[in-house]
């Protein structure tokens, strides 16, 4: 069902977006199936053990009749192209109506107002109240269902009279007003409480929405600015790191020992500072949006195999072991390999760059029947317990951390669980101080794959 998102503007957010509508329309249809289910498993049992006198030939065709009806409800709602909003809701509304008909045929053959479950009709006068807007449909819907109660409870006692008796005794004049009355308090009291209840968390709702909306559209606007400030960074740090290159080349010879340190040393931060910068743009070019996934089938051994690869210069160059375990076979599967590369790039860097000269980080990717992915350990400085959690968070950086390696932005590893979480997957961390710390990122599999069989074969290790 495709509707005009233009044409959903002009009613009010949030319940009358086509997404809610929809969703509520396939809702409904969904709960109609299970009373049909829940109806035909219930007559034979009511009419063998129960021993009850009613219409059960009546009630089953009825049933059948709900059936057939939802199924067109089914087909109108996933073929039909509904114009606008009005139409859908008048859709909605047609289905409450037709369903409270029905309810009325099925309590006629069950006996009656004798039969407590004519309390059915108070279902249909919730839903109302939750799916439609505003108070007219809900207060129609239970005017609706009082005056059908009333009319058949009137036709039942003046001319059908004894036709269909849940019990042996006709229900007493009395018993029928205070049962009437009953009814009346329930559902009018019922579809006001419902209402009042709806139309607050409708507004509150409303208001959620509109702050969510602010807020993001805030964050962006800081994205932007951080964006800005980055480029603008940028282009005169290269500029310092050139000079200092020139220098270093050209006056090399000429320059003292303590000089010629100096500007090795400034040639590291500022090249460390442009690294850091260009980490702020990524991330903030994903928060904006600029950065769009790009799919494709890879042999996700063979992809990852590539991207740890290229992070051999600076293990060889930090004096660390990185070692890549293979996986035993191959697993063909589509994904962003633009997001993905970022998640394994941020946590291959991380395990380096927190690990001290002499030590390693393993890299593993795995396959299960549900579930893929890839754990990367190292034997670095850990994290302290404290901050297992808040290290996802933007700009945290633990005091370890921090100590070990001044140069970092905090900004890595919330940008992978940004891009883990999207592709539905979940992101652990395990670490202890001082030992080392383990991530794991695990996707699940749209469709079963034949890991585990090879999973028990050994698996290929490759030092980089
Ligand atoms: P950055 O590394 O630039 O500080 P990240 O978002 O990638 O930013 O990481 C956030 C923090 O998580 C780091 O500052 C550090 O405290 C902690 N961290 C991440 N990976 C590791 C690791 N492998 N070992 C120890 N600490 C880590």
């Amino acid at each position: 069902m495709k509707i005009d998102l233009k044409a959903s503007e002009s009613l009010e957010l949030p319940f009358h977006t086509v997404v809610s509508l929809n969703e509520r329309l396939a809702w409904l249809i969904n709960l109609r199936w299970i009373s049909i289910i829940a109806l035909l498993f219930c007559i034979p049992i009511a009419d063998k053990m129960l021993g009850f006198n009613i219409g059960f030939n009546e009630i089953t065709n009825l049933a059948v009749i709900l059936l057939v009806i939802n199924i067109l409800y089914f087909f109108i709602a996933r073929y039909f192209q509904f114009k606008n909003e009005y139409q859908e809701l008048a859709f909605l509304e047609l289905q409450i109506l037709i369903d409270l008909l029905v309810i009325s045929f099925m309590i006629h053959y069950s006996g009656g107002i004798g039969n407590p479950f004519y309390y059915l009709y108070l279902v249909q006068v919730i839903l109302s109240g939750i799916i439609f807007p505003g108070k007219a449909l809900p207060y129609i819907n239970a005017f609706a269902a009082a005056l059908l109660l009333t009319i058949w409870t009137i036709l039942e006692h003046v001319i059908m009279f004894d036709r269909y008796l849940l019990r042996s005794e006709p229900a007493s004049l009395a018993l029928i007003i205070t049962s009437l009355i009953a009814f009346y308090i329930i559902n009018f009291a019922g579809i006001y409480i419902i209402n009042t209840f709806m139309n607050g968390y409708r507004s509150l709702k409303r208001i959620i929405d509109q702050k969510n909306v602010q807020l993001e559209q805030s964050i962006k606007d800081r994205s932007r600015t951080f964006r800005f400030a980055a480029h603008e960074l940028k282009s005169p740090l290269i500029a310092i790191q050139s000079t200092l290159e020139v220098v270093k080349s050209l006056f090399s010879e000429d320059l003292r020992k303590e000089v010629k340190d100096m500007v090795l040393k400034a040639e590291k931060r500022s090249s460390q500072v442009i690294d850091m910068i260009k980490e702020m743009i990524t991330v903030t070019q994903y928060n904006l949006g600029m950065e769009k996934p790009v799919f494709e089938n890879v042999d996700f051994d063979e992809w990852l195999f590539g991207i740890v690869s290229h992070h051999k210069v600076y293990a060889n160059k930090k004096n660390l072991e990185l070692v890549y375990n293979h996986l035993s076979f191959s697993l063909n599967i589509n994904i962003d390999v633009n997001g993905y590369e970022k998640v394994v790039s941020n946590l291959v860097s991380n395990g380096l760059r927190y690990t001290p000269s002499g030590g390693k980080v393993i890299v593993e990717p795995f396959v299960s029947d549900y579930s893929y992915g890839l754990v990367v350990k190292d034997t670095g400085i850990g994290i302290p317990k404290e901050d297992m959690e808040k290290i996802f968070e933007e700009f945290y950086r633990s005091k370890n951390a921090r100590e070990a390696e001044q140069i970092g932005t905090g900004l890595g590893l919330n940008l992978v669980k940004e891009i883990v979480y999207l592709y539905e997957g979940e992101i652990s961390v395990k670490s202890e101080i001082g030992k080392g710390s383990e991530f794991k990122v695990e996707f699940p599999l749209k469709e079963k794959q034949s890991g585990n069989e090879y999973a028990e074969e050994l698996k290929q290790s490759v030092n980089l």
